[in-house]
């Protein structure tokens, strides 16, 4: 599933192919994939792209303010899904459920196999913003130690539950979070109220650096992720734990395990993460 780094690095190519183009129609071919009051203005049809902002795993397409009101298409890519630029040529299939065609024989393709994604239709961005991303927590990138610190001191549930829940901080997934976690050297089921505030700061500060190297990295192609040009990721070959169970810990050669935590398969070094860790 795309995390914040792969979701970052589709708006970022996504922006540089579609702002200041001008949406020719838009065509949904599979209607339950689209919630919200659906019509041309709604899809951007006739309207000038003027932005593509993210908070957490969400996408959003923002028509340019020009006087009108300022339409807003939120995408979740969920498992399966894919935002991708083409042409007038580019092959639709039944997974193909809505297609954009720009000024230029350009199309904004999202497919969507598994269908755990799809796409939401806001009249504005404070819309989208005071309602369907109020569910989300704070965006990794940016949010703050002293607020992450807060939100962990009120569950007991393990650290990496707290970190995969999108309420708590928005963005990271089975991925990122024991890659950080592992980095930190804090065990994945350590109840989140007992990490301190010290721990909190150190763990802002290493998420950031992680989640900037895995952007610059294009983000982790493990199946079929790619970028909206189609370029795979190439971070998946700096995962320290991730996908590497029974391989030597890259610090301390010992054998990483598998625990599951949180219902997911969770990759650990059992001697660079130890359980109540105080250091
Ligand atoms: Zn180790």
């Amino acid at each position: 599933m795309p995390e914040l780094p792969e979701v970052e690095t589709v708006r970022r190519s996504l922006e540089r192919a579609t702002v200041g183009r001008v949406v020719r129609s838009a065509q949904v071919r599979r209607a339950d994939v689209v919630r919200g009051i659906v019509n041309d203005a709604a899809l951007l049809a006739g309207r000038r792209i003027g932005g593509v902002i993210r908070h957490g795993k969400q996408l959003a397409i923002l028509a340019e303010a020009d006087g009108h009101d300022g339409s807003c298409v939120c995408v979740h890519l969920g498992m399966s899904g894919s935002l991708r630029i083409g042409n007038g040529t580019t092959q639709l299939d039944a997974h193909t459920h809505v297609v954009w065609r720009l000024e230029g024989d350009q199309t904004v393709v999202f497919r969507d196999p598994r269908r755990f994604g799809g796409v939401w239709l806001f009249p504005s961005e404070a819309n989208l913003r005071d309602t369907r991303w109020t569910a989300l927590g704070p965006d990794a990138l940016s949010i703050q130690p002293s607020a992450l610190h807060e939100r962990l001191q009120r569950t007991r549930r393990a650290i990496k539950a707290a970190l995969l829940d999108q309420a708590v901080i928005a963005g990271l997934g089975n991925i990122y979070v024991d890659e950080l976690l592992f980095q930190i050297g804090i065990h994945p089921e350590q109840p989140a109220d007992t990490i301190n505030f010290k721990r909190t700061q150190r763990m802002v500060r290493v998420m950031r650096r992680l989640l900037a190297k895995a952007i610059e990295a294009g983000g982790s192609t493990l199946r079929d992720y790619a970028d909206a040009e189609g370029q795979a990721g190439r971070y998946q070959q700096s995962h320290l734990v991730y996908g590497r169970s029974g391989q030597p810990c890259r610090k301390c050669e010992t054998n990483l395990n598998t625990h599951l935590v949180a219902g997911r398969t969770t990759v650990l070094c059992p001697a660079c993460q130890p359980m109540f860790s105080s250091s």
